[in-house]
């Protein structure tokens, strides 16, 4: 599927289980893995409409999205909102839209990702670069679309800023959960280390977790995956396994996204 960039078929990958933290999100998508079964629609399973993930970038909202992919067996579209628009011609950017999701509806039942959902509606409350009028018809393109379809199309939307989001999609009835992304804790941390080290087959007796987890406060899960790739880099240079000592040493030469926000916010 390819409408012009709008809409395109994205990779499954891995599972929820590759994925730390997030144990109430993930629970709740094991749990609807089955609901687009002929048994559920048997046993009279409503079908869930969606979920809005909120939180800063790097935190596994993509990775959500192709491990719920695939353990629901369903194929994984992304609508770009941001390419919907198009100045054209009065009217053209809703037609885009409708089209997108009309083709969504076609390969149905399948998840819909939409990414940055507030980035896109940001224009809604008039902004410099996308005219007032064209946002708002395409916002309410898209939620009267939320509002009345019939086609199974789970939507996945992420959202870093809640405030930028307009308040329509909040209201009751839109998706079905709203849930927070956002930066591991330590335990999470923990789990995150664990999993990428097992992923790149070590052997994870060798490493003291508990230790990097309190070391890497403020660190999103990319950033971590990060610092172990720069370990390994680093050792892989030297000829030399790499360590606990290099993933300390990478996790300290790097700043977290995190802090330098903290960081404008202080200054
Ligand atoms: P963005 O909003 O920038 O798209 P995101 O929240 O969707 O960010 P991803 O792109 O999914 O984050 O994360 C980037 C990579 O970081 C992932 O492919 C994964 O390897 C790693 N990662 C991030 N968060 C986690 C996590 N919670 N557990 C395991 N790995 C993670």
């Amino acid at each position: 599927i390819r409408r012009n960039g709008i809409l395109e078929y994205l990779e499954e990958q891995g599972t929820l289980d590759d994925i730390g933290g997030s144990d109430d999100l993930k629970l709740w998508l094991k749990q609807r893995s089955i609901a687009f079964t002929e048994r559920a629609r048997e046993y009279g399973l409503p079908q869930p409409k969606g979920v809005l993930l909120l939180g800063v970038p790097g935190c596994g909202k993509s990775l959500v999205a192709k491990a719920t992919s695939n353990e629901w067996r369903l194929p994984l579209l992304r609508l770009d909102l941001g390419r919907v628009y198009d100045g054209s011609m009065v009217g053209r950017s809703e037609a885009n839209l409708r089209n997108a999701l009309k083709t969504a509806e076609s390969v149905s039942p399948c998840i819909l990702f939409i990414d940055e959902l507030d980035k896109a509606f940001a224009g809604s409350a008039g902004s410099a670069d996308s005219d007032a009028g064209t946002s708002s018809r395409i916002l309410g393109t898209f939620l009267t679309w939320m509002q009345e379809k019939r086609s199974p199309v789970f939507v996945m939307a992420t959202a870093n800023r809640v405030e930028r989001l307009p308040g329509e999609f909040l209201r009751k009835g839109r998706f079905d959960e709203i849930f927070f992304v956002d930066l591991p804790n330590e335990e999470e941390r923990k789990q995150i280390f664990t999993i990428h080290l097992s992923k790149r087959r070590r052997d994870i007796s060798r490493f003291d977790v508990d230790q990097l987890a309190k070391i890497s406060d403020g660190y999103s899960g990319a950033e971590i995956e990060q610092a172990i790739i720069a370990a390994m880099y680093d050792a892989f240079a030297h000829n030399r396994e790499f360590t606990q000592l290099d993933i300390i040493a990478a996790t300290r030469a790097t700043f977290p996204l995190s802090r330098t926000m903290t960081e404008q916010v202080e200054a």
